[in-house]
This record gives structure tokens, sequence and C-alpha cells, in this order.
């Protein structure tokens, strides 16, 4: 069986842990202010807030913006829930853009199409592991004087135009179990901007600038040590690990050309792809449909995905919520439909990868 993630931790990985339980301090301390270095180092923003998991990160950024009731957040309809879920956390209202079908990101187009008078955030998902245009969202912010807030939880050291994900506007990845980069459970936040980079360090620690120096409602967000010690054998390898996915995406691209009815994802121009996933598209046309696909690979030993199978907002449990408001998207219904995405993780052999091609191939061409 090809399963479509996987995790082997690097070696060092448990000395470093034993480290911590041996030494008492199992609670945030050097290990997690290491992680923090190395992040900032990683996306080149100035600062780095490590937090217990990506969906927090994301809570902890709408939050620090301090809006009010009935102020908007746009974000796109074809991500992961905790998207939604962390802007309703944070008491804002989401407004959903719709997808451009390449990048499978918000186009800055369609989210200047959504901004209102009550817009104050733009959310972009960097799906996948490639950002989204960085040069126009930035842009369209800065002319309607709105924060950007980049849910870059697939796409640590990911780049646009040379610059990280996580370094344009305010940066929140996930530490989580199948995330390119893994503490189990975890999650940073990177800033250039220092006043907002101490905000959310004390909005981490229960709004505590030192103990019992209460300066705003906080939350127990932190991340521990224990942790953190996962995390940082796997910094120093990372450049290898994208290579190696890179490489895994390229020997994909280079079997499946040509297959009809399918869509192969691409990297853009100007644009690093750190392949957290690898996604293709199954035409309706296509004479086995993505559901189907799937099936077959499973037969086959094949693992695979579908993320996402909805739009986020399409379910009962949001349908009456005020403060989330469905908008037409219909390249992300679509994208939702045919998407299924394909092992590309680093742990591939070349035999893996052969065996993935061929199955899709036979299964399509049938
Ligand atoms: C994983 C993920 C999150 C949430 O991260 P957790 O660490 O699981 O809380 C948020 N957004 C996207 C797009 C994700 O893939």
């Amino acid at each position: 069986m090809i399963p479509v993630s996987t995790v082997r931790l690097p070696e060092g990985t448990e000395e470093l842990v034993t480290e911590v339980i041996r030494s008492g301090m199992l609670a945030s301390g050097p290990k997690v202010a290491a992680l923090e270095e190395a992040f900032a180092a990683l996306t080149g923003a100035e600062h780095a807030i490590a937090v217990n998991n990506g969906t927090t990160a994301l809570v902890a950024a709408v939050q620090a913006l301090d809006l009010q009731p009935g102020d908007e957040v746009i974000t796109s309809p074809f991500t992961f829930v905790a998207t939604l879920n962390a802007i309703l956390e944070a008491g804002a209202t989401a407004r959903f853009a719709d997808i451009d079908a390449t990048d499978f990101c918000v186009t800055a187009e369609a989210l200047a199409g959504a901004v209102t008078d009550r817009t104050k955030v733009l959310m972009p998902v960097h799906l996948y592991g490639q950002t989204a245009d960085m040069a126009a969202i930035p842009a369209l912010a800065a002319e309607k004087g709105l924060a950007v807030i980049e849910d870059a939880a697939q796409a640590v050291g990911a780049t646009f135009d040379g610059r990280g994900a996580g370094s344009f506007g305010i940066g929140c990845f996930s530490l989580y179990g199948t995330k390119n980069i893994t503490t189990g459970e975890g999650g940073m936040i990177t800033t250039s901007d220092a006043a907002l980079a101490d905000k959310l360090r004390v909005l981490r620690n229960q709004g505590m600038r030192a103990r019992y120096q209460y300066e705003m409602a906080g939350h127990n967000y932190r991340l521990t040590d224990l942790q953190a010690a996962i995390a940082l054998p796997q910094i120093g390898l990372y450049d290898e690990v994208v290579k190696a996915r890179k490489s895994n995406a390229a020997r994909l691209s280079a079997g499946l050309a040509d297959v009809p009815g399918l869509t192969l994802p691409t990297e853009l121009p100007g644009r690093s792809h750190v392949w957290h996933q690898y996604t293709v598209l199954v035409s309706g046309e296509a004479p086995v449909n993505r559901d189907e696909l799937a099936a077959k690979l499973l037969e086959r030993g094949v693992g695979s995905g579908v993320y996402y199978p909805k739009t986020v907002f399409d379910y009962d449990c949001y349908r009456d919520n005020p403060r989330v408001i469905a908008s037409d998207v219909p390249v992300a219904e679509r994208v939702a439909r045919e998407c299924l995405s394909l092992p590309v993780h680093q742990y591939l052999s070349e035999a893996d990868l052969d065996t993935i091609v061929e199955a899709v191939r036979t299964i399509m061409e049938a």
C-alpha cells in the first residue's frame, strides 16, 4: 500500500525529546524559542510566534487585529474547515471569493469583487504547497486598507517572487501530523511587525506580559518544548524534503502527461511549490470519475485523498449562521468535484512513483 502521507522522524529526534524529558521542563522553553527562530529564518519574516496548532494561529492572527462585530474576513471557499472555524472563533464574519483552477487559490479579482465596507482582512489560503498570487493580493489589500492573513498551513517554505509564504502579511502555519513539518499538533505565526508580534506573544499566554500582569483577555495557545523538540531536526533537512517532493511531482507529471481527462498541477512562474499535495483534476468527461479513480487506485494499492469534497461553507452547520456569507463560487465547486491528491511525499521510491503512474494510466485509459 502506498499511502498519501506518512511520517518518519529523522535521526536525532529521540535524543532531543529525551533531553526535554530529562530537563524536567516540559512546557514552553528553549526548544520553542529555537523553533521560532528557525521558522523566522525559513519564512523570511522577522518574528515567529509558536502556538499549539494551526487553527489557533489563525484565531490569534484575526483577534490581534481588534475587529468589531460585523467586520468581515474574505477567504477561500476551497480550504480545510479550520480556516472558516478560526474566523468564526475570532468573532468575525466570513465571506468567500472564488478560486483559480490553476493554483487552487483565491484570486485578487474575486477578492476585489467580494470587498464590502465591512471588509477588514483578506485571507488567502496557499493550498497544496503553492502560494496564492502574492503580488496582486497584497496590492489589493494596500489599495483598500485591509490586512492580509496568509493561511500557509500547507505551504511552509513556499515562495512567491523569491519571498517566503508567511512574509507578506501575518503568516499562519500548521505543524499537524500530516503537514510538511510536523510536531503532531502545533502551529506558528509569522510577522515582520514588531508590535503585532509582541501582542501575539501576550495573547497566546493568557494576555499576561509577566506573571499576573494582564493586558488583555488572552488564551493558552502555548506550544511545548516536547513538541518543538520533534520539529527541530526536521528544519535542517527541510530543503532536502522539498527537493524530493519537487522531484516526485516532476516524475508524476512526466508519467501522467497526456492522459485524457486528467489535468495535472503546475508550479507557476515565479513561485516555488513545496508539494504538500499533488492534486489532479479528473474531468467530468473522463471515462471514470474522481471517486471511481480513487476506488480503483485503492484496489491497486495506491492511496489518494480528496482535499476537499465540497466548498467549506456548504454544510448544514453553517447554513443558518449569519456570520457565514455563502456566495457563488463555480470554479471552487467544480474543483471540489474533480480533485484527487496522489502520493508525492519524500518517502516514495522510484518504483512507488512508477506504480502510481502505471495505475492511474491503466484506470484512466481503460
Ligand atoms: C491543517 C490546516 C489548518 C489547521 O491546522 P491545525 O494545525 O490542524 O489546527 C488550517 N488551514 C489549512 C489550509 C490546513 O491545511
